[in-house]
């Protein structure tokens, strides 16, 4: 199990390994106030920016990448899998989702809430961008589903996963003569021209010195807006976790698009992932131990929230993103997870029943879960208590003791009845709560928001009427409406999938749009 700290550190290193090149001087025409020029600029290095500044690269602009913080890769550092229809590798292991077929499920599961051209343009790109990313030397180690009953659309990346995506296209781009990457160098504004047309891009260089950078399309890539807990709490309302992996993403990239006119959407959708708390443990060590924080998302378990109810079908363990909303419907928008020593020692020595992606594989012992759990409740950890009696489980997760007492013997019936009459459980699943218990507090994390600039099907965003906004595209996590309310786990790798496309896509666009020759696609 990496920790965070070890993907961070590894991203550092490719960070302060790159010296980023000198940035070229703007042509003896430009304008005065422009310090620098480029036909295409790239905000954020993330796997929409890395994919939009080789492809526009590619086709033969001139870019400038800028990155705010001191490595490039973003989220996508932790990212596992993209999504693919028609792939080489589905077809190569047998595997035929159509593009029709996961499109037509999408939507309909959708209600037809999400953005369908935009969606359908996605999936369609979806294998010539698998093939593109191999070209460039991200290799893939097999394709799997994200959840029972999702596609087989996620295409896992070989090694360590989106750090080796990023470490790839990375280093091609830094050795790209058309390419400039400048690390530690956030972008702050559009700059217009006299009709208001997006004319450049304003950043501040890592010496706090002031960059004007003429260009003929910019392509926003920052990620959203996840670390700007304001902003979260505005749109998707109060208590919610904060970002699984908090990197800095306060929404400047929107709030650039907005500046041009842009409308956003979908503001209040987040990507869910609920976890038992794992705070506490980040600021202690700087350790990320997942294992620990899924022993609250098991269906073996029964989730009540703070008045001692159950509120759900424990089956959600096997969809993050629904049991976040069903946790976020609760008050406090918290829930606990219970369970006794026997799931807990099954747990350690069989594996988790529901992983976490491939990072904590189902039915894989973890030999020391145990032993962490109970170092937690020792140490006085809050999120983590255990008792012999419900009384006392009940008296420190401070819930009414009489209803938790009462939710128990009630699932305790439906154990012997083998039927769960309140939320239909799987008969598989219905286990006796009995011994010592153990609660664990689950807290909603996310690990991105959905919301950001509503767009066209060519990534160009849109103003109130409607209209595409010219020069300027939005890629990634800054476009909002992809999906309805929820992040749908059945098209596995969906978010990531997204990113790698549409970076190429807007490139693609900007490439027809300012004149030079379109990228080869294929
Ligand atoms: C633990 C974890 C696992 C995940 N696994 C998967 C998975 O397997 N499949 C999947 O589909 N999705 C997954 N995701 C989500 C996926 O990683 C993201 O959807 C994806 O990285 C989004 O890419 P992006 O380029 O839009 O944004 P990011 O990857 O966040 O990149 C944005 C970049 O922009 C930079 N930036 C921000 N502001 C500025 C600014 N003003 N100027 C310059 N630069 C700026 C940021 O520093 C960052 O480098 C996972 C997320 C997490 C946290």
């Amino acid at each position: 199990m990496r920790s965070i700290q070890n993907i961070l550190s590894v991203a550092l290193c490719i960070g302060l390994a790159s010296v980023a090149g000198e940035i070229p001087a703007s042509a003896q025409t430009a304008p005065q106030e422009f310090t620098h020029e480029a036909d295409v600029v790239v905000i954020g290095a993330g796997p929409a920016g890395l994919c939009a500044t080789l492809t526009a690269s590619q086709g033969g602009a001139k870019v400038i990448l800028l990155e705010k913080n001191a490595f490039p890769g973003g989220t996508g550092l932790f990212g596992e899998g993209i999504f693919a229809a028609e792939s080489s590798m589905q077809i190569r292991e047998a595997y035929f989702l159509t593009k029709d077929e996961a499109f037509r499920r999408e939507m309909s599961e959708d209600n037809w809430r999400g953005n369908a051209p935009l969606l359908r343009a996605f999936i369609n790109e979806s294998n010539t961008t698998f093939d593109w990313l191999e070209q460039q030397g991200v290799v893939f180690e097999k394709v799997a589903a994200l959840s029972p009953g999702g596609f087989r659309s996620w295409h896992l990346i070989a090694g360590h996963h989106g750090e080796e995506l990023i470490r790839t296209l990375y280093f091609k781009a830094k050795a790209d003569p058309k390419v400039t990457i400048l690390l530690e160098t956030p972008g702050k504004e559009l700059i217009f021209d006299q009709d208001h047309h997006v004319a450049g891009v304003l950043a501040q260089g890592k010496n706090g010195e002031t960059l004007r950078i003429r260009a003929k399309a910019v392509i926003i890539a920052t990620g959203g807006f996840g670390d700007n807990l304001q902003q979260v709490a505005k749109y998707a309302g109060d208590a919610q976790g904060g970002m699984l992996t908090p990197l800095g993403k306060m929404g400047f990239g929107i709030r650039m698009a907005e500046s041009a006119g842009a409308v956003t959407e979908g503001m209040g959708t987040l990507q869910f992932f609920p976890l038992g708390s794992i705070r506490a443990k980040i600021e202690d060590t700087n350790t990320l131990p997942l294992p620990i924080g899924a022993v609250a998302g098991q269906p073996f378990n029964i989730f009540v929230n703070t008045h001692g109810e159950r509120f759900t079908d424990e089956m959600l363990s096997f969809d993050f993103s629904k049991l976040g909303n069903a946790i976020s419907r609760q008050y406090g928008k918290t829930a606990w997870s219970i369970f006794d020593r026997s799931l807990l020692d099954r747990y350690t020595n069989k594996g988790p029943e529901a992983g976490v992606g491939v990072l904590v594989p189902a039915l894989s012992p973890i030999p020391p879960l145990t032993q962490w759990v109970e170092d937690q409740v020792k140490a006085g950890n809050p999120d983590y208590v255990s008792a012999d009696s419900v009384q006392e489980l009940a008296e420190k997760m401070h819930v009414p003791a009489a209803q938790l007492k009462s939710t128990l013997e009630q699932f305790n019936h439906f154990v012997d009845t083998n039927y769960d009459a309140d939320f239909l459980k799987e008969r598989k699943y219905l286990h006796k709560m009995e011994g010592k218990l153990y609660a664990v507090r689950f807290v909603n994390y996310y690990l991105n928001t959905l919301g950001g600039a509503r767009v066209n099907a060519h990534l160009q965003p849109l103003n109130a009427q409607d209209d595409p906004i010219p020069h300027l595209y939005v890629t990634g996590n800054d476009v909002g409406g992809l999906y309805g309310d929820t992040y749908p786990l059945g098209l596995s790798g969906g978010t990531y999938g997204f990113a790698v496309n549409s970076g190429r896509m807007a490139a693609n666009h900007a490439l027809l749009q300012i004149g030079i020759a379109a990228a080869p696609t294929k």
